[in-house]
């Protein structure tokens, strides 16, 4: 199948295990509680407008976006469903969401102003209604949101225009491993929703952490990322062994055959900066990745690829923009696959391997894929 995608590596992405991660969510939470699916940033890498069309065809009706543009393609792709804008929305994005019916994220009097004026106008040109409006509450993050003590005079400007409220939300600090906090956090965000509790406004509050461990899930709403893409919030032992005790399964594989191998002699360098000399006879194979396509130059020198049987070759030299040299077998041909990125999240080349090496966090390997890179649904 892959010949189809005109290169010789692709990802491989099984739309079905992220909807399975997410009834395994969904049943950490209360019956009535709704799961509005984190597809920003591309789906964390896994193709946005693929995952939502799937999501969507099958029940999920709540979707969240990082900036306007974003919610703009899902329409355009033709999703239907609720779809809220996070971040700082400013008013620059304000025309497009209301255009593509985007809910936003309100965190300021200024964007809420920006929002009542432009809405009078858009009534007059479009025949569709204005979208409701989500109200972000720093509960002690100190990123976006407004202040608690801000929220009464935002939902006074709201409910004097006519401007619907969908529901009031705030975000973890570090759910994961800092309990103290979050139930502060928790307390402080319920305590400013209390006095519009029963009307009808929904809250939410919960990310995968505070989902996996407990925090905010008989709220309304829940919102989780990393989860539904079967990867850990966090990369501690504990994280990881968690993700897999509960079932939770990575949804992405990435898969690359050699575009040519070479049997060397010793004493022969390989790549850029000569980085790589051979001390005896090997085969090196030359992959069509590079760090243009997400594969971090830190995995120079670093990196293993594996074959289907799970033997692990050596990257060798540096990571350049479009290719990697490996140390493999000798015998192996174009026609070998290699996994850059397996779904097993124990072993080295998994993206919380490949995390732990380029001393980042899994959300960034798995944002850092390239558009660039093919990718195949299955
Ligand atoms: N809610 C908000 C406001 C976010 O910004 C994010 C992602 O950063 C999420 C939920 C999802 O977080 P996670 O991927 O950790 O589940």
């Amino acid at each position: 199948e892959f010949w189809l995608t005109g290169r010789s590596t692709y990802l491989r992405i099984d739309l079905d295990i992220i909807l399975h991660n997410i009834r395994i969510l969904k049943e950490r939470c209360s019956p009535e509680t709704e799961v509005m699916a984190v597809i920003k940033a591309n789906a964390y890498g896994h193709g946005s407008v693929a995952v939502a069309r799937h999501l969507s065809a099958n029940g999920i009706r709540h979707f969240a976006v990082a900036t306007a543009a974003e919610g703009q393609e899902l329409r355009q792709a033709g999703i239907k469903d609720f779809i809220q804008v996070f971040g700082n929305c400013v008013g620059e994005e304000v025309n497009i969401m209301q255009h593509f019916h985007l809910t936003p994220t309100v965190t300021t009097e200024t964007f809420l102003n920006h929002w009542i004026s432009w809405r009078s106008m858009n009534r007059v040109n479009v025949h569709f209604p204005v979208p409701p409006v989500v109200i972000k509450v720093d509960s002690g993050m100190s990123r976006n949101g407004c202040q608690p003590e801000e929220l009464p005079k935002l939902m006074a400007i709201c409910r004097k225009n006519g401007v619907p409220v969908h529901s009031l939300m705030t975000h973890f600090a570090q759910a994961w491993d800092d309990e103290e906090f979050t139930k502060c956090q928790l307390d402080t965000f319920l305590k400013a929703a209390e006095p519009y509790r029963g009307t009808g406004i929904k809250l939410q509050a919960a990310n995968s952490a505070a989902i996996i461990r407990g925090f905010a899930t008989d709220l309304d709403i829940v919102r989780p990322g990393i989860c539904i893409y079967g990867l850990p919030p966090d990369l501690s032992q504990e994280a990881v062994q968690t993700v897999q005790r509960l079932g939770l399964r990575p949804a992405l594989s990435w898969i690359a055959h050699p575009n040519m191998v070479k049997v060397l002699p010793p004493g022969r360098h390989v790549g850029y900066d000569q980085t790589y000399v051979l001390d005896k006879e090997e085969s090196i194979a030359t992959f069509s990745v590079g760090y243009a396509d997400g594969y971090s130059r830190l995995l120079s020198e670093k990196g293993v690829l594996s074959t289907s049987s799970g033997q692990m070759q050596s990257v060798v030299g540096r990571v350049s923009m479009d290719a990697i040299t490996v140390r493999v077998e000798p015998g192996t041909s174009p026609a070998t696959p290699f996994y850059v990125y397996t779904d097993d999240l124990t072993s080295p080349n998994s993206v919380t391997g490949v995390a732990r090496v380029t001393n980042t966090i899994p959300y960034e390997v798995l944002t850092s894929l390239a558009t660039r890179l093919p990718r195949i649904y299955v």
